[in-house]
Parts: C-alpha cells; sequence; structure tokens
C-alpha cells in the first residue's frame, strides 16, 4: 500500500552523493512538506518522484509502479503527477488560457472544446477568470504561479509536487498562492511540498519531513516536527527560520 514509495534511495552526481538512502511513504490524499537547508537534497527528492533524475539506488514506487523500470511508461506515469516549481516556467508566447490548454490537447486527452471549459475551469479555481486572454508578462508573480498550478492541474494528476512554490514571490503574493494549494490540500490531492512557509506546513501538512545532509532526519506530525524536535540539526534549522 501507499501512493508513493520510496526505499533506499540513493543519487549521487558523479562523486557527490546527494541522497544518501531515503526511505518514505505517502498515502493517498496525503500532504507532506519536505523542509530543510539549502543544499540538503530536497529538490532532487522531489525530482526523483517523476524520474526526473536517474537515481543510483532504491525504488520508487508510484501507484504500485516501480517508475525507474525500463517496462514503466514513464510518461503515462508522469501524466498523473503535477510538478509547480519556484520559477513558473509559463509559455511566453501563449496567453494564460492556451498556457492551461496545451498539454492536454497536445497529448490528444481532450478536444480544443473540452480543454477550453476545463482550462476556463480551472482559473475559477485559482481566482484568476478575468485573466484568461492575458500573457505571462502582463500577469503578477502570484498571478503566474497559480497559472502554472491551473496548468499542472489541467492533466487531471493525482499527486502533485511543489518545489518552494512561493520562494520567488515578493511578500504580499505568497498568501494568494498558499490559499490554491490549501485548497487541494482540503480537496484531497495527495502532495509533496518543499517548502520554507513554516507556518503553511505547520498548518496544512499532515505530516512534515525535515532533510539534512541527503538524510532524513526527522519526521512527524507538524505538531511533533515544530512543536518537540528530537533531533540537534532539526532544533538548530527551526531556531534559524522560525
Ligand atoms: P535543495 O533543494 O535542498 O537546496 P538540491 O537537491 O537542489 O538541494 O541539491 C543538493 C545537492 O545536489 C547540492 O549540493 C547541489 O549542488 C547538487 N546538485 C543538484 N542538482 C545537481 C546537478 N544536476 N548536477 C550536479 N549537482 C547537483
Ligand atoms: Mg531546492
Amino acid at each position: 500500500m501507499g501512493k508513493i514509495r520510496v526505499e533506499g534511495l540513493k543519487k549521487n552526481f558523479g562523486a557527490n552523493e546527494v541522497l544518501k538512502g531515503i526511505d518514505v511513504k505517502v498515502e493517498e490524499g496525503e500532504v507532506v512538506c519536505v523542509i530543510g537547508p539549502s543544499g540538503s537534497g530536497k529538490s532532487t527528492f522531489l525530482r526523483c518522484m517523476n524520474r526526473l533524475e536517474e537515481i543510483s539506488a532504491g525504488k520508487v514506487i508510484v501507484d504500485d509502479q516501480d517508475i525507474n523500470d525500463p517496462k514503466t511508461n514513464i510518461n503515462k506515469v508522469r501524466e498523473n503527477i503535477g510538478m509547480v516549481f519556484q520559477h513558473f516556467n509559463l509559455f511566453p508566447h501563449f496567453n494564460v488560457l492556451k498556457n492551461i490548454m496545451f498539454a492536454p490537447m497536445e497529448l490528444g486527452k481532450q478536444s480544443e472544446k473540452e480543454a477550453r471549459a476545463a482550462a476556463l475551469r480551472l482559473l475559477e479555481q485559482v481566482g484568476l477568470s478575468d485573466k484568461a486572454d492575458a500573457f505571462p508578462s502582463q500577469l503578477s508573480g502570484g498571478q503566474k504561479q497559480r497559472v502554472a498550478i491551473a496548468r499542472a492541474l489541467a492533466m487531471n494528476p493525482d499527486i502533485m509536487l511543489f518545489d518552494e512554490p512561493t520562494s520567488a514571490l515578493d511578500p504580499e503574493m505568497v498568501g494568494e498562492v498558499l490559499g490554491v494549494m490549501n485548497d487541494l490540500a482540503r480537496e484531497g490531492m495527495t502532495m509533496i511540498i518543499v517548502t520554507h512557509e513554516m507556518g503553511f506546513a505547520r498548518e496544512v501538512a499532515d505530516r512534515v519531513i525535515f532533510m539534512d545532509g541527503g538524510y532524513i532526519v526527522e519526521e512527524g506530525t507538524p505538531e511533533e516536527v515544530f512543536g518537540n524536535p528530537k533531533h540537534e540539526r532539526t532544533i538548530s534549522f527551526l531556531d534559524k527560520v522560525l
């Protein structure tokens, strides 16, 4: 069981071992926040979840499929996993609607009519119904990130991965993006979120994972990790960020 199962995951870049044996299980509908210092391997860990990185050892199992097995159709797996990055990576030459419609149409999942209707619904969901015709350059950072979330949702994924989705935003725009993520969490989306927003993690996460030096040093409920951290490294990290 487990929507995502990570067993003995190691990843090195040349001689640099960045993930040193990670074991994690994420249940369907669970919201897991990953925290930890810069360089601890959080992004690499996330990128291994949809094989954006080839792993060095261990296993990543998504919906009972070993995603690194050559027999697994990784494109099919990826269709089910939405990813949102720190930098929004919208297509600059497409308007908002086309950004959202592009993947489902390109992959033949939806007709243009269906894709348009779905995109308009998603824009409403992220509070941007009035921006359908705007181009990315005409949007604020918070609006761009909400479009990026809508675009990821357009493939109708049942897992969403977020890598510091609010780190590039001006402070006044962080809340609008976290609000959309909070809604998704409440609707039962399975989510892994790398974040520096400790208040959000505390409020929304079912489980918090603290990574340092390529290891999971500590994990538990937000109450456990924030309220009663056990490891020296967790305590010193939280001292710096809280
Ligand atoms: P975090 O997201 O926690 O800041 P990362 O996963 O981005 O950490 O990086 C962890 C380590 O892996 C860093 O030392 C980084 O330099 C290294 N690293 C990440 N991606 C690559 C890459 N493509 N090639 C070489 N080294 C990398
Ligand atoms: Mg990172």
